[in-house]
């Protein structure tokens, strides 16, 4: 469900999630906010959802998302809750204390993730999260999900604009984790400016230098969305997001069990190969997230079809942006 009306979530949907090595509901919420405080990245149109008001009028927008959540989904459905906003769940500035901390409450009991920027993870805000969620009968299940990107701070600083360097990450990682909290990465396969190759080394090497200092790993192969950078150099055919080839290989050289959900999968702004063989290949990496089987990833890869040696020869043949490095 995609929603415009401003008494209803972006997006609010239930699928699955894997869990202790079983698939439980999930439910994933994209709330309206005050909107992301950074509002940079390159590759990101969801900072363009941001409500233009004040703190009181904020707050009634969110409550009445949250509203509508509980009717439309009561409860006894799902085990997990994922929420995001266009930035960070944890911005007070975006998402008013009061109203986060009723969100949270209104899932007491559930194992909830919420998306943040890292400077946001402080110990107060985690610390109120877990007793928002705390039932008084069993351990709390509360995470932060961060996007960090790469673990390259050159990568993440040239190609994203993220904002934020890996010690800032680490840092987040150890306040969570301080106060009982769990910590989810997220990777993005292929920002701007990289090539086939380095994008799939990019992505090993994060994931070899993030499993220490996160419970869970989750690569976004990145996509082109309305209103970016990314789009820009997409018309311009600057930019070609990843081959599924690539977000399989990626996915199987990782020295850990990596998530990934292709979201536009096989279309011309999402990950793609040829248009012959995309959804058997997107098929396979949701079933490999959701099993967590990695002989899936092999299988995947020996998959037959005509666009292999394109991309072979992409990855041979293709040579790294010159671009300057100072202003
Ligand atoms: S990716 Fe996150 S931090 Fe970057 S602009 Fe989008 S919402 Fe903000
Ligand atoms: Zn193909």
């Amino acid at each position: 469900m995609v929603s415009c009306r401003p008494e209803r979530p972006v997006a609010a949907w239930i699928d699955g999630e894997r869990l202790e090595n079983e698939v439980v509901p999930s439910l994933t919420l994209i709330l309206k906010s005050g909107g992301c405080g950074w509002n940079r990245c390159l590759m990101c149109g969801y900072r363009h959802f941001r409500y233009l008001g004040d703190a009181a009028s904020l707050t009634a927008l969110i409550r009445s998302q949250l509203r509508w959540v509980s009717e439309r989904f009561p409860g006894q459905e799902y085990r997990v809750v994922k929420v995001f906003t266009s930035g960070s769940l944890l911005d007070p500035r975006e998402v008013p204390v009061e109203v986060r901390r009723e969100i949270l409450s209104s899932f007491r009991g559930k194992r909830v993730i919420v998306e943040t920027r890292p400077e946001f993870v402080t110990d107060d805000a985690v610390r109120e999260c877990m007793e928002d969620l705390d039932t008084g009968s069993g351990p709390v299940s509360f995470s932060v999900a961060i996007g960090l990107e790469t673990s390259d701070d050159g990568i993440r600083e040239k190609c994203v604009d993220k904002g934020f360097s890996f010690g800032d990450f680490l840092a987040a990682s150890r306040t969570a984790r301080r106060a009982g909290a769990g910590v989810k990465a997220y990777l993005l396969q292929k920002p701007p400016y990289l090539t086939e190759r380095e994008a799939i080394e990019d992505v090993i090497r994060s994931v070899h230098d993030v499993r220490p200092h996160a419970d869970a790993i989750s690569l976004n192969p990145c996509t082109v969305q309305k209103g970016t950078e990314v789009e820009r150099l997409w018309r311009t055919r600057a930019y070609r997001p990843p081959y599924l080839w690539s977000v399989i290989l990626a996915l199987s050289k990782a020295e850990e069990t990596v998530i990934c959900d292709p979201v536009g999968g096989g279309t011309p702004r999402g990950p793609h190969n040829c248009a012959s063989c995309d959804c058997d290949l997107v098929r396979g990496i949701k079933d490999y997230s959701l099993s967590g089987d990695r002989s899936l990833l092999e299988a995947l890869l020996a998959v037959d079809c005509r666009c292999k040696e394109e991309w072979e020869f992409v990855l041979g043949e293709e040579r790294p942006w010159c671009m300057p490095l100072t202003g």
